[in-house]
C-alpha cells in the first residue's frame, strides 16, 4: 500500500539503462554537441533548422503538407499535416533561438592605450564577470548600402584569432574587491580587445585605422557599415562532454538550444498522422519576447492562418488556435549542488530525472505568467506514464528568491492549453552551460510522445 501511494521519481539513467538505449543516448548527445557548436546565434540556428527541414522535404509552400517558414532569418515555423482535421487543434511546441550574449554597439570601434577595442552592449541576463578574460568569437551579419550581406564568423575555425574582454589584475583590484558585484563589473567596461598593430599611414589613431584597413581588405566593409550590423560576441570553441564518464553536456547557449534541438528531433521523428504538428522557434525571449521575431509578434498567428487556408479553408484559425495543446519548451533550473539554499528542495528538480514541468513561472505572487490547468497537466502525466518516460514537477526556486518568465503566456492568450516543460540546465545563462545526457534523451522521448498524441 505504502509503495502505491507514494510518488517515486525515476532516474533517466535507470530507466534507459540497457546497452541499446545507452548507445542511442550517446549518439544523440554527440549530434547535439555538433549542433550546439555550429549554432551560436539566432540566425545560425534558424538557418540550420531551415536547411535540415528542406533536406527532409519541407518547403515554404503550405500545399505540400510539410511546411518550413523562416521569418526575417530569426524565427521559423515548421508544420506537418496530420490525419485529424485542423479544427481539432494542433500539437505545438515552441522554443527560443536567442541566447544571452554581447552585441557590438553601433559605434563600436575605438582605440585606447595602443589597443583597438570594440564596445559592446549586452543582450539578456548575464553575469558580466563571466565574460572577462576568456576567448570570444564574433558572429553576425553586416549589410552594405547596396544590399550585400556579409556573414562574419571569426574565432571558431582552425587558426582563427579570437577576441577577449580584458580584466583587471588582482594586484590592483583592492577597490574592486570592496565593491558589490553589481558595481564592480559595469557594462561600459565590456570592451573587446580587437587589435594592436598600428597602421603605417599618418592617421592619429593608428591601431584603430589598421583594424578598419583589415575589415575592408577581408570583407569590403567600411566603418559606417558597422552602424547597421548585427554582430554578436559569443564564447569561442566547441561544446564538449563534461565529466570523466562523459555524462554531462557543456556548451554555450543551451538555454534554449537544448530544447530547440530536442523539439526539432521529436518533430522530425513524429509520424504524419493524428493531429497536425507545429514547431515554432522564436527570437527575443531573453529580452521580453517583443519585436517582429519575438513570440508576442503576429508571425505565428499569420503563418498558421496561411496554413489553415491552404489545408482546410473551411476551418476557422481562431478555433484551431484555441483547441491547440502546446508545450513551452524551455530549460529549467535543477538543484545546484553548490547553491542548494536558493531552492525549495521539496519543489526542486534534479539533473538526470527527466524534463521538468513548471505549472507556472513568474515571480513573487506568481506575477507575469500563465498557469497550466490541472486538467491539462493530468492529461500530460497520463501521456508520459503510458511510455514510462521520466519527468519532474518543480518550481524555479524559493518563492521570494527571484523568478523568470517564459513565452507560455504568449500562447495562452489564444486559449491554448500550454505548459512549460523542459530539461534542467546548470550554470544557466553562463558562457558554459551544463545539461545531462540522460535528460536530453528523455526529453526527446517526451516531446515525441506529445507530437504523437
Ligand atoms: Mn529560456
Ligand atoms: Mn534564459
Amino acid at each position: 500500500m505504502e509503495e502505491t501511494l507514494k510518488y517515486k521519481p525515476t532516474s533517466c539513467w535507470e530507466r534507459y539503462g540497457s546497452e541499446a538505449e545507452r548507445g542511442a543516448m550517446d549518439s544523440l548527445a554527440e549530434e547535439f554537441l555538433e549542433f550546439l557548436t555550429r549554432c551560436k546565434t539566432e540566425r545560425e540556428t534558424v538557418a540550420w533548422v531551415a536547411e535540415q527541414a528542406a533536406a527532409l522535404g519541407f518547403s515554404d509552400a503550405p500545399g505540400q503538407g510539410r511546411v518550413v517558414q523562416a521569418f526575417r532569418s530569426k524565427a521559423v515555423l515548421l508544420a506537418r499535416r496530420g490525419t485529424l482535421p485542423l479544427s481539432d487543434g494542433v500539437r505545438l511546441i515552441t522554443a527560443h533561438v536567442d541566447t544571452p550574449h554581447l552585441d557590438l554597439k553601433q559605434h563600436p570601434l575605438h582605440e585606447e592605450c595602443q589597443v583597438a577595442l570594440m564596445k559592446t552592449h549586452y543582450y539578456g541576463g548575464i553575469k558580466k564577470y563571466q565574460w572577462l578574460a576568456r576567448p570570444l568569437a564574433l558572429h553576425g551579419t553586416v549589410v552594405t548600402m547596396d544590399g550585400r550581406a556579409v556573414f562574419i564568423c571569426i574565432g571558431e575555425h582552425g587558426d582563427d584569432p579570437v577576441f577577449t574582454v580584458l580584466d583587471l589584475l588582482p594586484h590592483l583590484a583592492r577597490k574592486q574587491r570592496e565593491e558589490t558585484v553589481e558595481k564592480a563589473f559595469v557594462g561600459e567596461k565590456l570592451n573587446l580587445a580587437f587589435g594592436h598593430e598600428p597602421a603605417t599611414t599618418d592617421e592619429e589613431a593608428k591601431v584603430r585605422q589598421r583594424v578598419l584597413e583589415l575589415l575592408y581588405e577581408r570583407y569590403a566593409i567600411r566603418e559606417e557599415d558597422l552602424f547597421s550590423a548585427e554582430l554578436q560576441v559569443v564564447p569561442a570553441g566547441r561544446a564538449r562532454f563534461v565529466g570523466l564518464d562523459r555524462s554531462l553536456l557543456g556548451g554555450y547557449g543551451q538555454d534554449d538550444r537544448l530544447c530547440v534541438f530536442a523539439a526539432f528531433k521529436a518533430f522530425m521523428d513524429a509520424p504524419a498522422e493524428g493531429h497536425a504538428q507545429v514547431l515554432l522557434l522564436c527570437d527575443r525571449e531573453e529580452v521580453g519576447a517583443d519585436g517582429a521575431t519575438g513570440s508576442k509578434s503576429r508571425f505565428m498567428e499569420n503563418a498558421l492562418a496561411d496554413i489553415v487556408e491552404a489545408w482546410e479553408p473551411e476551418a476557422k484559425p481562431r478555433r484551431v488556435l484555441s483547441r491547440t495543446k502546446a508545450v513551452s519548451a524551455d530549460v529549467h533550473c535543477p538543484m545546484d549542488p553548490d547553491y542548494q539554499d536558493v531552492h525549495d528542495k521539496h519543489n526542486a528538480s534534479l539533473l538526470g530525472f527527466g524534463p521538468v514541468f513548471s505549472k507556472f513561472t513568474g515571480h513573487g505572487g506568481k506575477y507575469g505568467a500563465s498557469e497550466a490547468d490541472c486538467e491539462y497537466v493530468a492529461w500530460f502525466r497520463a501521456l508520459l506514464a503510458a511510455e514510462g518516460i521520466p519527468w519532474q514537477m518543480a518550481e524555479m526556486g524559493k518563492v521570494d528568491e527571484g523568478g523568470g518568465g517564459t513565452v507560455a503566456k504568449d500562447l495562452a492568450v489564444y486559449g491554448m492549453e500550454v505548459i512549460d516543460f523542459g530539461p534542467g540546465v546548470l550554470s544557466m545563462h553562463s558562457p558554459f552551460e551544463i545539461s545531462s545526457k540522460a535528460d536530453l534523451y528523455a526529453t526527446v522521448k517526451a516531446y515525441t510522445a506529445f507530437y504523437r498524441s
